[in-house]
């Protein structure tokens, strides 16, 4: 779809959707920053899948549509714009991807339908204690024990973990050869003796990550995907698709709103917030940001429409997204002022008292978004990583 009145007809058939599909009480905890309870998450999904909006990038044959490019990423601005939540990119970017591309036939059939229903949940078992940015000096060990392999170590910051009914490893299976080498991919039930998963409440106070522990459990030999030992090469293909999703053009539009919401309802000597020159000066220089990441990125769609890939670049994208993301959630704290003090949620929902809307709403969680999006930078490759990548790989440095 390359034609400019086809691809705004698509977009107002998403908008009708999601104006009469989208339950108002997952609007509403969108609209006022806060995380949707996991009940009403898996609600939601089902509506989606339902209609075929779960995984409409999958190739048909898994229950996708098989949309273009450009399709997928108008498809996510809509989503974001009418105020619907972001979906597990874990679910449905990577673990499926990977198992379309990776997985035995017997794995496809036993997790490709049960993730395009979006009733299974995963998590993502790379970072550990000692591997982050260096993931390849990870050291979760798996041994070989007749039908099965046996699992010790720990992985960190493992991101939905409480609630995931499996998770997809990186683990050492030899040590005697060159790091990368020696790494293989397993799926784990989260349901297996010897897990144990400790929530990590952050600064906050959302426990939105978490440390797993690994104490000699078994994994049965068919669960590995790809080759032994091949599993660096698997953790490395996030497809083109999903690396351009990094610039988060949705998200970034969510948050401008907001930002705009705020500065329209308050006022700051005796004028509204959005007469004043300190909050023009920086809206408009996060809106230009903004202009110059949307360009960027149709740049980068048209190249995957064209078929040609889309190289190291590419990770201007997720370092200019992310980075822009906090920028925004930064300045609705500063819009808001002394309104925007650390909110207790917990103490508000025990004693009864009524949920605040409106700005208020807004302002409850202002502190706590602009904490939980320092880790945009970190999450999937820091900032620092990037300029690195795009230093070597793009500038030839
Ligand atoms: C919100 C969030 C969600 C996450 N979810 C998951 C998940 O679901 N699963 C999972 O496996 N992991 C997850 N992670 C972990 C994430 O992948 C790691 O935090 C990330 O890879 C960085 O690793 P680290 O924290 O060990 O930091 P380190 O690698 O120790 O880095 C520390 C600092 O040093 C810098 N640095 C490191 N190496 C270099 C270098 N070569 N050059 C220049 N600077 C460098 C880094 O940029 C950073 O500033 C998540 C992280 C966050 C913040």
């Amino acid at each position: 779809m390359t034609d400019t009145t086809e691809l705004e007809a698509f977009r107002g058939q998403i908008r009708t959707f999601l104006q009469n599909q989208l339950p108002p009480d997952v609007r509403d905890t969108v609209h006022r920053g806060q995380m949707v309870p996991r009940d009403r998450m898996l609600a939601w999904q089902e509506i989606l899948a339902q209609a075929g909006y779960l995984v409409p990038h999958w190739p048909e044959q898994w229950g996708g549509r098989g949309w273009s490019v450009q399709q997928q990423m108008a498809f996510d601005e809509e989503m974001c714009t009418q105020g619907a939540p972001e979906l597990s990119a874990i679910n449905f970017d990577m673990i499926g991807p990977i198992l379309m591309r990776y997985g035995s036939p017997a794995q496809q059939a036993q997790f490709l339908g049960a993730i395009a229903s979006g009733r299974q949940s995963w998590c993502q078992g790379y970072s550990e204690p000692q591997a982050g940015s260096d993931l390849a000096s990870l050291s979760t060990r798996a041994e070989h024990h007749g039908e099965h392999f046996v699992v010790n170590g720990s992985k960190i910051w493992t991101s939905g973990a409480q609630h995931a009914d499996w998770i997809f490893c990186l683990v050492r299976t030899d040590r005697e050869v060159r790091a990368q080498q020696g790494i293989s991919f397993l799926l784990i039930d989260m349901a297996s003796p010897g897990i144990t998963v400790r929530p990590i409440v952050g600064i906050h106070g959302w426990a939105v990550f978490n440390e797993v522990f690994f104490d000699n459990v078994q994994v049965p030999l068919q669960n590995l995907v790809g080759e032994e030992n091949q599993g660096w090469t698997i953790a490395k293909s996030l497809l083109e698709f999903e690396r351009l999703k990094l610039a988060r053009i949705g998200e970034n539009k969510r948050r401008r709103a907001r930002v705009l919401e705020v500065a329209r309802s308050r006022r700051e000597a005796g004028r509204p917030l959005t007469e004043r020159p300190w909050f023009r000066q920086r809206f408009a220089e996060l809106d230009a940001r903004l202009l110059a990441l949307e360009a960027n990125a149709a740049r980068f769609i048209r190249r995957a429409q064209s078929g040609k890939p889309a190289g190291a670049e590419v990770s201007m994208l997720k370092l200019r997204g992310s980075h822009l993301l906090q920028q925004w959630e930064q300045l609705t704290v500063d819009a808001l002022g002394p309104q925007a003090m650390p909110f207790d949620a917990a103490a508000w929902s025990s004693q009864g008292a009524e949920a605040p809307t409106g700005l208020a709403a807004i302002a409850a969680t202002a502190s706590s978004r602009r904490f939980l999006s320092r880790g945009f930078t970190i999450a999937g490759g820091s900032s620092e990583i990037q300029h690195n990548i795009l230093a070597k790989q793009v500038l030839g440095l």
